[in-house]
């Protein structure tokens, strides 16, 4: 392709890509085909020949286009958000022009030190505190799985990176039953195992119960176990449960145990000040994410993994074969030592597009509505009798099901709202998740959408009223 008919592709493209962002909203929600769909009309085989961008693009529309389930609609409910933003899509754009891979300082010294600010202007707009160093992870479970990874070197004095598993003992790590199952994936992957992560019970909000993590950390400690690290969440997967910081770092701290912190959807509500309270204890924290790419309006993917003692990260995962020595090292930060993988993409780049787009004032109206919106939906639901608010509305997540008069068995009860979540999310018309919170099938739905507005939850909440009452 030559510079020209690249400029010629690129102008019609963004006419597809403003086409798409004006009419995201007119598709159906989720995708309709059924699995094989796709494969099944792509080649076996690449072509010989050079084909045409054109053709490309035709197949785009009517191969690709009905196989996407679309979360940038306003009408997209589901799981935790992914949204994103025009000024993040065209930061992506250039990012994936230059094309550079800036595992090192050298590499690209703009892509390092805009990172390092980026982190600064986070760690401030958060409230985090000061002491703590950011780096950019690509997700969630990669940054959770990079702090259990440094806080079982620290533990057992950097001995299992050298020596191997068998040298240290049974260490142990803690999360509460309702935790991500990133934390799990962790543990299994990082030679912990999966047997020495204790799940620890919830109170009535589903956030975890402190004094029940001090007994478990007594009892393995007598029983000859390592206490290793505590994985807190700030917003569970299911409810949006916050687990409390300070009662969990007390414990932390008094027995030298390192403290995790996973914000990855609810950590961008910390931009609010009347919602600091969720990480009062912030001085116990050792590592802290959140993930940008959930609610900052940041395209999928960035997760914001700060850090206390950056040198104990940086010492579990450097390494320095002669390929990648450079005479700015220990000046500067070259930040492949800061996890798993040594490539990294020009992530900060659409940080800061977003965050000079918006201002931090634009990115904190934008998420107190999205908060009233859940609050509003509550309302709305508490005022119908035939359907039940299933865990506190703290943030942007509401938790529900329906229950018809008449009906008390929970196991019809669970099949009833089952084919609810199934048949709304069908219609194309909207898109929720569910979770089971106390064993009960709960229907969840997140206003975080980046276009949400209250029209879209009233409507999706009068369909998902109407399709209850039709089935029953
Ligand atoms: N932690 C929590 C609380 C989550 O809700 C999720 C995903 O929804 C994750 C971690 C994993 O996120 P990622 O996809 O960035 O790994």
């Amino acid at each position: 392709m030559t510079a020209d008919e690249f400029r010629v592709h690129a102008h019609s493209l963004v006419e597809w890509m403003a086409a798409y962002l004006e009419n995201v909203g007119n598709y159906p929600v989720k995708s309709a085909v059924k699995p094989g769909d796709i494969f099944n009309q792509i080649p076996g085989a690449p072509p010989q020949e050079a084909e045409p961008f054109s053709s490309f693009m035709r197949d785009l529309d009517e191969v690709i286009m009905p196989g996407i389930t679309h979360w940038q609609s306003p009408d997209f409910f589901a799981y935790f958000p992914a949204n994103s933003s025009p000024p993040s899509v065209l930061a992506e754009m250039i990012t994936a022009t230059l094309g550079a891979q800036c595992m090192n300082w050298e590499t690209s010294p703009a892509a390092a030190e805009l990172e390092e600010k980026m982190m600064i202007w986070l760690r401030e707009m958060t409230g985090l505190p000061a002491e703590m160093e950011g780096v950019i992870q690509d997700s969630a479970s990669t940054a959770t799985l990079a702090a259990i990874i440094t806080a079982r070197e620290k533990i057992s004095g950097f001995e299992i990176n050298n020596n191997g598993a068998s040298s240290a003992g049974v260490l142990r790590v803690y999360c509460s039953e309702q935790a991500h199952s990133s934390v799990e994936k962790a543990v299994k992957i990082c030679g912990i195992g999966r047997s020495n992560l204790v799940k620890i019970t919830v109170r009535e909000d589903f956030s975890m119960d402190p004094a029940a993590l001090d007994k478990a950390i007594d009892d393995d400690r007598s029983k000859g176990f390592l206490p290793c690290c505590v994985v807190a969440t700030v917003g569970t997967t299911g409810s949006t449960a916050v687990d409390p910081i300070k009662a969990i770092g007390e414990i932390c701290s008094r027995n030298g145990i390192w403290l995790h912190v996973d914000a990855a959807m609810a950590g961008t509500a910390l931009i609010l000040p009347e919602f600091r309270w969720m990480i009062n204890g912030k001085e116990y924290i050792d590592s802290f994410l959140f993930n940008p790419h959930k609610w900052m309006f940041t395209n999928f993917d960035c997760t914001a993994f700060f850090i206390r003692d950056a040198d104990s990260l940086i010492r579990t995962f450097e390494i320095l074969p002669e390929y990648l020595k450079t005479r700015t090292r220990g000046a500067v930060n070259d930040y492949r030592d800061w996890g798993i993988p040594l490539g990294r993409r020009f992530r900060a780049l659409k940080l800061w597009s977003v965050i000079r787009s918006y201002g931090t004032e634009g990115l904190r109206n934008k998420i107190r509505q999205h908060i009233e919106f859940a609050a509003k939906l509550k309302e709305m639901i508490l005022e119908e009798p035939d359907f039940e608010i299933l865990a506190p509305v703290l943030i942007n997540v509401v938790c529900f099901r329906y229950l018809p008069s008449g009906i008390d068995n929970e196991a019809t009860l669970n099949l009833i709202n089952e084919k609810l979540n199934h048949t709304l999310n069908d219609s194309g018309k909207l898109y929720l998740s569910h979770t089971v919170l106390d064993g009960k099938y709960t229907l969840r739905m997140v206003t975080g959408q980046t276009n949400v507005t209250l029209a879209h939850v009233e409507k999706a909440w009068k369909l998902i009223m109407e399709t209850a009452r039709s089935l029953a």
